[in-house]
């Protein structure tokens, strides 16, 4: 297929990072938003030796200015974003009846507002060139509900909605919105929940382990792809059998 230009929020993190060296194999063009400098350039000194230029340019994902500005920039080295995958994401557990109004605004801001912020610098520009690729990375914890994570299945829920309305805004112009649905994947942010829950968790995984980063980038470039061009508004599970619902 064609190189474009690919936008990965949250690039440096597990699953964006096998995004980001996924869509750079394929011939794309790659960059990434940051928020803390010296973390991004010790990931980007990283990828390179690795064989990857990754672009980086720094913005908070949750804030409607810092994301455009971070999305300006991108454009300013790399040009117009013709692939962007919403992947940047937080957890802010607690069971309801405790969830403080910051830990479900932070949780809300970070993973749907950003759709908003990122996805609207850009969506325009892809009318205008009849071609783009926007992909959200929800959850599993979005299809089925999690015990203390009110915040972050309601954001994530929220994100399929999202896509399935911009899908049908834009698949006139040659845009396709479609959702990835990860299960557990053995990231940071699995790896930070204690050994035991861990262990209850892969119990409960019909291909009894985790998923890897790298399924994830897999399930992103099938979407991306020119042959995908006909699907739009999908929600791709990937979750090893864990749940077989929407
Ligand atoms: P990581 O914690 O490894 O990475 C998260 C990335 O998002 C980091 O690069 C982080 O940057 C970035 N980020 C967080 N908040 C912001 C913000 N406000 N502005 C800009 N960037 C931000 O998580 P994963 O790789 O595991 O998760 C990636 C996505 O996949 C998330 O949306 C997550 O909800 C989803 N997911 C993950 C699953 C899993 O099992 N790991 C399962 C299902 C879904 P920084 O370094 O600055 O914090």
């Amino acid at each position: 297929m064609a190189a474009r230009i690919a936008l990965v929020t949250g690039g440096t993190g597990g699953i964006g990072t096998a995004i980001c060296k996924r869509l750079a194999d394929q011939g794309h063009t790659v960059a990434t938003n940051f928020r803390n400098e010296e973390k991004a350039k010790a990931w980007q000194a990283e990828m390179k030796q690795a064989g990857y230029e990754i672009a980086l340019a720094k913005g908070d994902v949750s804030t409607p200015d810092d994301a455009a500005a971070m999305v300006r920039e991108v454009e300013r080295q790399v040009g117009p974003v013709d692939i962007l995958v919403n992947n940047a994401g937080i957890t802010r557990d607690t069971t309801f009846h405790k969830m403080t109004a910051e830990q479900w605004n932070e949780v809300i801001c970070t993973n749907l507002n950003s759709c908003f912020n990122v996805t609207r610098p850009v969506i325009e520009g892809m009318r205008e060139r009849k071609w783009g690729r926007v992909i959200q990375i929800s959850s599993i914890n979005g299809q089925k509900g999690q015990y203390g994570q009110a915040n972050y299945a309601a954001a994530k829920a929220g994100m399929h909605g999202f896509t399935i309305s911009l899908a049908q805004e834009n698949a006139k112009f040659g845009i396709t919105v479609n959702t990835v649905s990860p299960g557990y994947i053995g990231t940071d942010m699995v790896m930070a929940v204690p050994e035991a829950v861990r262990e209850k968790i892969v119990a409960q995984i019909p291909t009894g382990r985790l998923g890897e980063p790298g399924e994830i980038a897999y399930a992103v470039s099938f979407f991306v792809g020119d042959e995908a061009g006909w699907i739009t508004g999908a929600n791709l599970s990937a979750n090893g059998g864990q749940y077989m619902g929407w």
